[in-house]
């Protein structure tokens, strides 16, 4: 058990009333989900799964992620504007992966056309696990940044309120004055206004792109609430309706219906499923106009899982953020082991040593939304067959991270209330906001503590997976 609830967790009793206090909470606090059931309703909705006590978390490596977090969003940003970069990247990958290729083209001929788009306007998420090192140290290991729909900076705030009470209740009241107040949605939201402002026109609105189902619509309400309350206009569309009602103007101005559009964030659009004919058309639609793109498609390929393994190799982070050195040294003291599996003998070598010892690795393709990676036997399945074909390029490598497992218990609906060996990993959000070639705004938003039980490997939330947690500095 997280050490500090090590005395409560062995009272049964305890525990059963402390969940159901919480299963409660969460509700009245709106920590909520669609159901798997009913996904385009609002009027049956369960409560989000959470745990039911906060995970310990080393503060020293809490504060190491937020450190970094501004060193993230200027290194994206920096990627996003760097074409040669891009191109020599993906160039293996785009061969040989349609999705980011079809991705890449519309980004070449966005460029060729000369972007009308001024305002820029990144929100990602960078995600972490505490590898336990050989001498039993904890160290922060990026998992990866999520550059486009990064989620649940709405309802991780509540779950911080439900901890707290679950703290008091089992008697534990100066640790639940000990959680910090988490609310990335407000970040989010003064980063979409700022957008907004610069852009420049009072009767635009913001535009969310959703997909078709919406389970986590509330999540996604929460900041939409935060830019009603500055009086900026929302409205939620998919693909389809850009496909059918959008329009560019003379100077590629956006218009929706009529109205038109300042800011487009994305909470759609990340995975190949997303993506019919006519969603595509309505994507490369959306990428021509003036409105602020959040993100833009050059910062969504920024944020590729190939991108991520080349920003490893010496002397890239260097090209990338030239005079900038503690920056660089903040940033690469987070990565994991990251190797390329590109045609050639450095990709045949690692190949083999993945094959020989797979888990020590993960296999991971150029995919987003959880489930996608391969591990142990099924990685070394897939590595034999692909390790001759070029289709191994659509493919990385990463060391696999074997965080220290701790006890809790996950609350999810219509699941017995069970003791599970639980490994988190820590997410912050970071915003930032670039006008031509100047940085009007670069932050940290808050965080996202998510925690599974040991026995999956891969997964998030919406994957059914993880469940939200709240941090416990230790
Ligand atoms: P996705 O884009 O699908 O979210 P991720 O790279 O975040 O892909 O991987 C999904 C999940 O797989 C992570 O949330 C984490 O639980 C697990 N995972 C990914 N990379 C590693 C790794 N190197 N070591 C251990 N677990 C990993
Ligand atoms: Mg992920």
């Amino acid at each position: 058990m997280a050490a500090p609830w090590r005395d409560v967790v062995r009272d049964a009793a305890a525990v059963r009333e402390a969940a159901a206090v919480a299963v409660d909470a969460a509700l009245l606090a709106g920590g909520l989900m669609r159901t798997g059931e009913q996904p385009h309703a609002s009027d049956v909705v369960n409560y989000a799964p959470f745990t039911l006590l906060p995970s310990t978390v080393p503060r020293a490596l809490f504060e190491q992620a937020y450190a970094v977090q501004q060193d993230f969003n200027l290194l994206v940003d920096a990627i996003s504007q760097n074409k040669e970069f891009l191109e020599q990247t993906l160039a293996s990958t785009i061969k040989v992966d349609d999705f980011t290729a079809q991705l890449f083209r519309i980004y070449m001929q966005v460029l060729e056309e000369g972007l009308a788009q001024t305002v820029f306007l990144g929100i990602n998420r960078s995600d972490y696990m505490f590898d336990c090192e050989l001498d039993g140290t904890a160290a922060l290991r990026q998992i990866e940044i999520n550059t486009i729909a990064a989620s649940f900076g709405g309802l991780t705030s509540r779950t911080a309120d439900v901890h707290r009470l679950v703290l008091k209740v089992l008697g534990k009241t100066e640790e639940a004055s000990n959680l910090l107040p988490n609310n990335p949605a407000k970040g989010l939201a003064l980063g979409i206004a700022k957008a907004w402002e610069l852009y420049g026109s009072q009767r635009a609105v913001v535009m969310f792109l959703v997909e078709e189902i919406q389970r986590n619509i509330f999540d996604q309400r929460c900041v939409e609430n935060e830019l009603w309350n500055r009086n900026i206009r929302v409205i939620r569309r998919r693909f389809r309706d850009v496909f059918e009602q959008g329009s560019l103007d003379a100077s590629r101005r956006l218009y929706m219906d009529g109205q038109e559009v300042a800011v487009v964030y994305y909470r759609e659009g990340y995975v190949p499923q997303n993506y019919d004919q006519q969603n595509w058309e309505a994507r490369l639609l959306l990428e021509r106009s003036r409105a602020v793109k959040c993100p833009d498609i050059a910062t969504q390929l920024a944020g590729t899982k190939k991108v991520q393994q080349e920003l490893s190799r010496p002397g890239t982070l260097e090209k990338l953020l030239p005079g900038c050195p503690e920056a660089i040294a903040r940033v690469r003291a987070t990565f994991a082991g990251l190797y390329s599996l590109d045609e050639g003998e450095e990709g045949d070598r690692i190949a083999a040593t993945a094959i020989a010892d797979p888990d020590r690795f993960v296999l991971k393709p150029q995919r987003e939304g959880g489930g996608n990676n391969l591990y142990g036997e099924e990685l070394k399945q897939v590595l034999e067959k692909i390790k001759d074909s070029p289709e191994r390029t659509s493919y990385i490598l990463m060391d696999k991270i074997k965080p220290q497992p701790a006890l809790n218990y996950l609350l999810r609906a219509h699941s017995p209330l069970q003791v599970s060996e639980c490994v988190s990993e820590l997410g912050i959000f970071g915003v930032y906001v670039r006008q031509g070639q100047e940085l009007v705004l670069n932050q940290a938003a808050g965080h996202l503590l998510r925690t599974k039980a040991i026995e999956y490997a891969d997964g998030g939330v919406a994957a059914g997976v993880a469940v939200l947690d709240t941090p416990y500095l230790v």
